[in-house]
């Protein structure tokens, strides 16, 4: 065996799985059983006293799962992970480990729509406090700081127009404050870029997007960058103090750093349960594989149809950062050199009408909710994901009632352009 590290695609393909040491198979197994016997009565007594690692039941842990978890840890750069339902899912178990009520976290206004609701609405009802920062103006988020924040959440790549983030300026700002940057890294993936190389502590995904990359399965994911000390200043007492339902122990002390995802785990995911199907874990690990060789061909497809749009008389503007012109496009050159991601937003000169017409006439772009897919997709964000915002959020999240999203596939670029060139020009 050579000492080489391996490379990015090598562990896409290779990272936490193995042969089945039972059967030979070779690709990992659906492990499709709710729940695993225990070798003897003291086995099971140390599983469920966290002295001991290994299967119980599958709302807390599952081995096709855990290939998962490995193999995105792996990708991130990170200590460890922890799969769930959904994106949402992953939101949620973070930050509950991380707010009590009445405690507040900042979050970038440029963020998925279902982020804005969930973080407005559902989280208000748990006590959660999100105040708003903008993602271009760096001190925004200084200024939000209060003794009662727990979090900063950014994206990555921010929805829905694909503008790139300073995340190296904002986690100075987390570390100022001593609390953890969480950055949503669904519209990158780790392919573009690994926020944990600039700063961040905890990564969230929806692995139903680029990582799973089929629009097949719901997904997400949690990885714990195994950076940030629990302990200081009680702030944080799910990490730093016993836990009564496990013998009173602390899980920074015992698990040092991969606490986090302990936590998430055997805290969040045991109490609130949104537990990923093993089926999904197999159909996301498939998708991963070729995770490298999709990103890099739905960016140059991206790139060369913001181009032609840039260029159409019917267009009034376009959002890509892969564009020279682009406002984000140095941001873009620092993290993601690779490519801008796949999906942008233009604006259309006829403003919600024509967006409405576009989205009614394009054929080959399916007209949905969702990015990250092999097809490209289409949305008018006003009249659908950000349709709760008023016109003014909806203007400063980047998703006015001109403004039409794409989320570019992997087909034929030149297919695509002829599908925008019939609808932009009937
Ligand atoms: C889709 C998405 C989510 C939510 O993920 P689900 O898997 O749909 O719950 C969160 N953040 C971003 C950036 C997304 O695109």
């Amino acid at each position: 065996m050579s000492d080489r590290l391996p490379g990015f695609s090598t562990l896409a393909v290779h990272a936490g799985a193995q042969p089945d040491p039972t059967t030979g198979a070779r690709a990992t197994p659906i492990y499709q059983t709710t729940s695993f016997v225990f070798n003897d009565a003291d086995h099971a007594a140390s599983l469920f006293g966290l002295q001991a690692f290994g299967n119980i039941y599958t709302r807390i842990g599952n081995p096709t799962n855990a290939v998962l978890e490995e193999r995105v840890a792996a990708l991130e750069g990170g200590t460890a992970a922890l799969a769930v339902a959904s994106g949402h899912a992953a939101q949620v178990v973070v930050l509950q480990q991380l707010m009590q009520p009445g405690d507040e976290f900042i979050a970038a206004r440029k963020l998925y729509g279902g982020s804005i609701n969930q973080f407005t609405h559902a989280f208000k009802s748990f006590g959660w406090n999100v105040v708003w920062a903008d993602p271009d103006d760096v001190a925004s988020f200084e200024r939000a700081v209060t003794p009662r924040t727990k979090a900063i959440f950014i994206e990555s790549i921010a929805n829905p127009a694909g503008s790139i983030t300073d995340i190296e300026a904002i986690s100075t700002v987390a570390r100022k404050a001593g609390v953890p940057l969480i950055v949503d890294n669904t519209l990158a993936s780790p392919y573009l870029i690994r926020p944990i190389d600039h700063g961040a502590d905890i990564v969230v995904h929806s692995l139903t997007k680029f990582l799973g990359g089929h629009g097949n399965s719901l997904g997400g994911i949690i990885v714990d960058a195994g950076t940030f000390d629990w302990s200081t200043g009680g702030k944080y007492p799910m990490l730093s103090e016993p836990r009564p339902e496990y013998h009173g122990i602390r899980l920074q002390e015992t698990f040092g750093n991969f606490a986090f995802a302990i936590a998430c785990r055997v805290l969040g995911l045991r109490d609130l349960g949104p537990a990923l199907s093993p089926f999904n874990a197999f159909m996301i690990l498939t998708g991963i594989e070729t995770l490298p060789l999709r990103m890099q061909k739905q960016c140059d497809n991206a790139k060369a149809i913001a181009e032609f749009l840039a260029g159409h008389p019917a267009v009034a503007s376009v959002s890509y950062a892969g564009l020279a012109s682009d406002k984000y496009n140095q941001l873009a050159r620092k993290y993601a050199p690779k490519g801008a991601g796949a999906v942008f937003t233009f604006s259309l000169k006829g403003g919600y009408d024509a967006g409405v017409n576009l989205v009614s006439k394009l054929q080959l772009f399916s007209h949905l909710a969702n990015v990250g897919d092999t097809r490209s997709l289409v949305i008018h964000p006003a009249s659908t994901t950000h349709s709760q915002l008023d016109d003014a959020a909806k203007v400063k999240s980047g998703a006015g009632p001109d403004v039409v999203r794409l989320s570019i596939g992997i087909e034929d670029k030149e297919d695509l352009i002829a599908d925008l060139e019939q609808a932009l020009g009937a």
